[in-house]
């Protein structure tokens, strides 16, 4: 197995009331393209921060580099975009750059910088007067300037059109296929998708799955069919049942099997919908299989 660069052993944060986190641990290894993936509140931007040394936890450990994320000796070797930026508005595009780069021991080459992330006309134009998608790209430049082993890009491409946004992803390809280290956080499936080979899926503070992302595209080609039915005999193919007043959810991979065979069994039935489940449908039907399977056997 590979080096792992950063690491959370059972972290737990949380902001007074709030638990942002809730014990957990991941390894980061040298090489990966890690997508944390999870819906708005779900904890990725406080697992970021926390990786890159902006916030402590409550309780827990968090190692970067083989150290502590609090140490600049360690910081020094990683890159951050953090899902909110503010840069000197009065600043000139390449002085920003410049100004980051006096940080760091091993700065990369400015130009071949910018031309990445298609910054490059941009040297001289004074950074309040870009687009909110051309800071968007600077913001995410600045993470690599460093020449940094492991880079976390919180969010990266809000607010990018699409030709921005796969500009950029280009951008963190490129780092990658020269040996370089990703976590991304994103709450668009169709982004971790295309950028990362691992999946982290987060949810209400705690890693739902981790995997590979066929493994995630498994979960979410999960199709729920709700219909309404005095009794349903056992079908083959269920994953999941829900109740609901009078109607009845059926999880399935493969619906079209599922509705031959309510045909097939002669059930009466009314109102047949079937509906893709969403990205977030998917984490639920991770988070309550528990739940599900203690439901069944209570009426079993
Ligand atoms: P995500 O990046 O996945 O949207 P966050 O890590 O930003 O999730 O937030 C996780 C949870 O912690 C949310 O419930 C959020 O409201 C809460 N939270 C985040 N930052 C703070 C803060 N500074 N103070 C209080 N609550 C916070
Ligand atoms: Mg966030």
């Amino acid at each position: 197995m590979a080096e792992i660069l950063a690491r959370t052993i059972e972290v737990t944060r949380k902001y007074s009331a709030v638990t942002a986190l809730d014990r957990v641990s991941i390894d980061i290894h040298a090489g990966e393209l890690v997508g944390l993936l999870g819906p708005n509140g779900a904890g990725k931007s406080t697992l970021v921060n926390l990786f890159a040394g902006l916030r402590r936890p409550t309780s827990g450990t968090v190692e970067l580099l083989g150290g502590s994320p609090l140490d600049p000796v360690r910081r020094r070797g990683i890159g951050v975009t953090p899902q909110e930026t503010g840069l000197p508005p009065t600043l000139r595009v390449g002085e920003c750059v410049d100004f980051v780069a006096a940080h760091f021991p091993a700065a990369v080459d400015r130009g071949a910088l910018l031309e990445r992330f298609g910054l490059d006309d941009l040297v001289r134009r004074q950074i309040g007067g870009l687009s909110g998608g051309q800071k968007r790209r600077l913001a995410v430049a600045l993470a690599f300037v460093g020449d940094p082993r492991l880079v976390f890009l919180d969010e990266p491409t809000t607010g990018l059109d699409v030709g921005a946004r796969r500009a950029l992803w280009d951008g963190i390809r490129q780092f990658h296929a020269e040996g370089g280290t990703v976590v991304i956080t994103s709450h668009y499936l169709e982004e971790i998708e295309a950028l990362a080979e691992r999946v982290v899926v987060i949810g209400e503070g705690r890693v739902l799955t981790d995997g590979t992302m066929d493994e995630i595209r498994g979960l979410v080609g999960i199709r729920r069919v709700t219909l309404t039915s005095a009794e349903l005999p056992d079908l083959p193919g269920v994953l999941g049942v829900e109740h609901d007043g009078s109607r009845t959810h059926l999880l399935t991979v493969d619906a079209d099997a599922l509705v031959r065979e309510l045909v097939l069994a002669d059930v009466p039935f009314s109102d047949l919908e079937i509906r893709p489940t969403s990205l977030e449908e998917a984490f639920l039907t991770i988070t309550a299989r528990e739940t599900i399977t203690a439901r069944e056997s209570q009426t079993a």
